[in-house]
């Protein structure tokens, strides 16, 4: 049996591996340990051994789980991963440090509104469906450019990046290396690629950001219905 800081461990020192084989300079890679379904239980044991930053996929969930332990831990570093709802916005923008889901116009203005109501600024990616499927959320990378010009001219909004989750049964490389070029071609930095499965590939194509939870929390139960 492992327990949760000896799995962080590890995922940190493979992304320091990684980084090393690619040349790349580990400090800029950003470990977001993915807690959906996992309560404070197994989230205690990873702050106790200093990480602060976290992923969560739904704003509800993240809710009625993080106010508490940011109370203890005021340093925790919240990213909001999964899509995002309008009705949403309001929570998503109190509760959050980031968010990695901009993926249409919609959003992007409920989001650019609440963040002025409420004097925030947030780390904001936009999502690219770099496998274009019809089902899947994120901006087709056809109209990237014009989303993210929508959100930096008409909005306001300052774009860290690109974010993206590869299609199942496809070679993920394909799809960071899809997104890494678009993010040159767009000039932005921030890369949000990489899961259990493949995050050292993802630092190999030039992830900024790693989004890990089962290789860290272990497997998941399957969401009940909310
Ligand atoms: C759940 C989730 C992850 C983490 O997935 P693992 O395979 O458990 O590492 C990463 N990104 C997103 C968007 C997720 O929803």
């Amino acid at each position: 049996m492992t327990t949760t800081p000896q799995r962080l461990a590890d995922v940190k020192s493979r992304i320091a591996a990684a980084a090393r084989a690619a040349h790349r300079d580990a400090a800029l890679i950003h470990l977001v340990a993915v807690t959906k379904t996992f309560g404070a239980d197994h989230i205690l044991p990873a702050l106790a051994c200093g990480h602060r930053c976290f992923g969560e996929n739904r704003v509800q969930e993240a809710k009625a789980k993080w106010p508490a332990l940011r109370t203890r831990f005021p340093d925790i570093e919240l990213h909001l991963i999964g899509p995002l709802q309008s009705n949403k916005a309001r929570d998503a923008v109190a509760l959050f440090d980031a968010i990695h889901t901009i993926d249409r116009a919609r959003i992007a203005e409920v989001v650019a509104a609440e963040m002025a109501k409420q004097e925030r600024r947030l780390k904001l990616f936009i999502e690219v469906n770099t496998g274009a499927e019809p089902q899947k959320a994120g901006v087709d990378p056809k109209e990237a450019a014009r989303l993210l010009r929508l959100c930096r001219e008409d909005l306001n909004l300052d774009i860290a990046g690109l974010m993206c989750i590869p299609p199942q049964d496809e070679e993920a490389a394909v799809h960071f290396a899809v997104l890494a070029k678009l993010a040159r071609e767009l000039g932005l930095t921030e890369l949000s690629m990489g899961m259990s499965a493949d995050f050292e590939t993802a630092v190999a194509s030039g992830a900024t950001y790693v989004r890990v939870g089962s290789q860290i929390f272990g497997v998941r139960a399957p969401h009940s219905a909310t």
